[in-house]
């Protein structure tokens, strides 16, 4: 059982219903649980995931801290289940909050399905609730993109990640190195993986640059799909 303290204080940023804007999944009406706090620090990162006061559960503003009982007590008194496909737990990185998607998905069983959005370091954590997910999403973190420590190396110790239902996501950049892209081919053959979805910051690329990259994906026997950040492009959350 999580440790009663963090199911009581839990930082939410927002939770709302809107569509899938990347990956696998784009166009999936999902209800998002945004969770606040990320300890990666990415350059560039475009997520909002502040420590805030106030959030909103659709329409509704509520306080933070907020427990986890609360959250599942408004997610099975209201019909938002109803014509969604999962629960995207979001950030952010939800897996700051594993102990609260645990709770969440415990209590509210088979009514949805899950779906969790990380950034691909905290592995060890997400190992403990994998089987719980349905759907999992990884980041690849290039340094040529966000300015870090790429997470390649930890991602492909992690054996437990599964085809059957985790995916990989690249954001690539005109700054992206061609040893980069090799080290993530390796990566995918190694896991087994035959695809990555490709997205790029603002959803801007020179085409040229994108088609290169794809080429060398396809070359490899790696189906390889860019898909420009969908809920930008139509305005929505
Ligand atoms: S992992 Fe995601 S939310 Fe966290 S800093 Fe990087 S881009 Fe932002």
């Amino acid at each position: 059982m999580p440790p009663l303290n963090i199911l009581n204080n839990i930082n939410i940023s927002e939770i709302f219903i809107s569509l899938q804007g990347e990956g696998k999944y784009v166009g999936a009406r999902q209800l998002f649980i945004r969770f606040s706090g990320c300890d990666i620090n990415c350059k560039g990162c475009d997520t909002d995931y502040s420590l805030r006061d106030n959030f909103y559960f659709i329409d509704e503003e509520y306080k933070n801290p907020i427990s986890a009982d609360f959250l599942v007590n408004k997610i099975n008194n209201k019909d938002i289940l109803e014509g969604i496909h999962s629960i995207s737990f979001t950030g952010g990185e939800p897996l700051l909050w594993s102990e609260a998607v645990e709770f969440i998905i415990d209590r509210i069983g088979n009514k949805t399905k899950y779906f969790l959005e990380t950034s691909g370091f905290h592995l060890d954590i997400l190992k403990k609730i994998y089987d719980k997910l349905d759907i999992v999403s990884l980041d690849i973190k290039l340094k040529s993109t966000f300015g870090i420590d790429d997470n390649i190396d930890n991602l492909k110790r992690a054996e437990f990640i599964e085809n059957n239902k985790s995916y990989f996501k690249l954001v690539i950049s005109d700054k992206t190195k061609s040893e980069e892209l090799v080290k993530v081919i390796k990566l995918l053959k190694e896991k087994d993986f035959n695809e990555i979805y490709l997205h790029s910051k603002n959803n801007l690329v020179e085409f040229k640059l994108l088609s290169d990259i794809m080429e060398m994906f396809y070359n490899s026997g790696i189906t390889c799909y860019y898909v420009p950040q969908m809920h930008k492009m139509v305005g929505i959350k």
